[in-house]
């Protein structure tokens, strides 16, 4: 048999904090016990809104579950005394009536400015989230909304919570329609907003604080617009004001040059990453010339041997590309480092084949790596044993 309804004393009151009521029926489940009352203050989950945190009798209520007519609070154990004491998590529930105001403003607001509808609301631990009806919503109709959002704040209207058997309601002009049962609660802002909502507000728009609005994205032909209000707005102000004063004092210069000069230091870096891979093609080049000078010849080939240290302007690829680039030559790099690695390669069309050779190499000395016919690499080696990979890759070549 069902519970017998729970009177949600939410509906008439969203700042009772807390209240008395006696158990009607627990039942056990897995992680406890579903407790029910015949009045409570606690808010299911339902309608975007998480549900409430708190304690009866002291016991933390794990989950707040809105099973239609009634309300289950599900705790680890079960309460001892008959009528028990409820008390809600004030500072969580507060949050979500600023969140939850200032989304019946906002969505308003957004209808009201441009005609777009909010298709739904989710209420999240950070942030809250509205989809609207089209995609096409820029920062200037965000902008607008958002202002005439907040002066509605500014205004400090008044928030009425008031109930109305169904047919009536139908026929009131509802921004967000119900399917409900029964009589419908409404939910008015004076001379701005009439919802049918049973989530939980503030009494004056003015406790909202403020509605900023932090994101928007484009999805599958809406708009998500993500928001904060009232305390997240100031933390979220606070923690802007501290990345933004972070990042000033790491440029030296005032919050407001921030950005532009953020734009410049980029220009500059892109330009001198420029300036540093031509330096670097250039002193390949050198380092080639001044290795093959001193290379050994075998058939008529040049064979470069040598063992580099990473160095910012010298880079192993284009050392070993500059090599095999001059004529008929192979180079057989081995590269320092924790751990160190090898480059083999030849002119194009050269009579070895690089891959095979390295891992010959690495097969034993260690290492792991491979390649095409002209240029294979491998890391993963110890530095004692470059020079020892180095003869072997020698001897191997034809
Ligand atoms: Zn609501």
């Amino acid at each position: 048999m069902a519970p017998s309804e729970t009177d949600r004393l939410y509906y008439t009151d969203c700042y009772l904090r807390e209240f008395d009521a006696r158990v009607v029926e627990v039942k056990a489940e897995s992680r406890g016990f579903r407790v029910y009352l015949d009045r409570s203050a606690f808010y299911p989950e339902s309608g975007g809104q998480p549900a409430d945190t708190g304690t009866l009798d002291g016991l933390p209520v794990l989950e707040v579950a809105d099973e239609g007519k009634a309300v289950a609070h599900v705790l680890a154990k079960k309460p001892e005394n008959d009528p028990v004491k409820g008390k809600i998590d004030w500072a969580r529930r507060f949050d979500h009536m600023q969140q939850h105001t200032g989304q019946h403003v906002l969505s308003s607001a957004f209808e009201k400015t441009g005609g777009y509808k909010t298709v739904s609301f989710h209420l999240g631990k950070e942030s809250s989230t509205i989809d609207l009806n089209s995609d096409r919503i820029g920062s200037r109709q965000i902008e607008e909304a958002v202002d005439s959002a907040n002066r509605i704040l500014f205004e400090n209207r008044e928030v009425r919570i008031f109930f109305a058997p169904t047919d009536a309601a139908s026929r009131m002009e509802l921004r967000k329609p119900t399917s409900r049962e029964g009589d419908v609660r409404l939910v008015e802002i004076d001379g701005f907003d009439l919802s049918a909502c049973g989530g939980t507000h503030v009494s004056r728009t003015g406790a909202v604080g403020i509605i900023t609005v932090r994101k928007s994205e484009r999805i599958k032909g809406l708009a998500r617009v993500e928001f904060v209000c009232g305390g997240r707005a100031l933390g979220k102000a606070r923690d802007d004001y501290r990345f933004l004063s972070g990042a000033a004092l790491q440029l030296s210069t005032s919050l407001e040059n921030v950005p532009s000069l953020i734009q410049k230091q980029s220009a500059e870096l892109r330009n001198a990453q420029q300036a540093k891979e031509k330096l670097q093609e250039r002193v390949a080049e050198y380092r080639a010339l001044e290795l093959l000078a001193s290379a050994t010849e075998r058939k008529g080939r040049r064979i470069v041997r040598a063992i580099v240290s990473p160095c910012d302007l010298e880079d192993p690829k284009l050392l070993a590309h500059a090599v095999v680039r001059q004529g008929s030559a192979t180079a057989l790099i081995g590269l320092k480092g924790e751990p160190a690695g090898l480059i083999f390669a030849q002119s194009a069309g050269g009579p070895d084949d690089m891959n095979a050779v390295l891992r010959q190499t690495v097969a034993q000395v260690g290492g792991k790596g491979g390649g095409s016919r002209d240029f294979a690499q491998a890391g993963g080696l110890d530095n004692g044993n470059l020079d020892k990979a180095l003869t072997i890759a020698a001897s191997l070549l034809s």
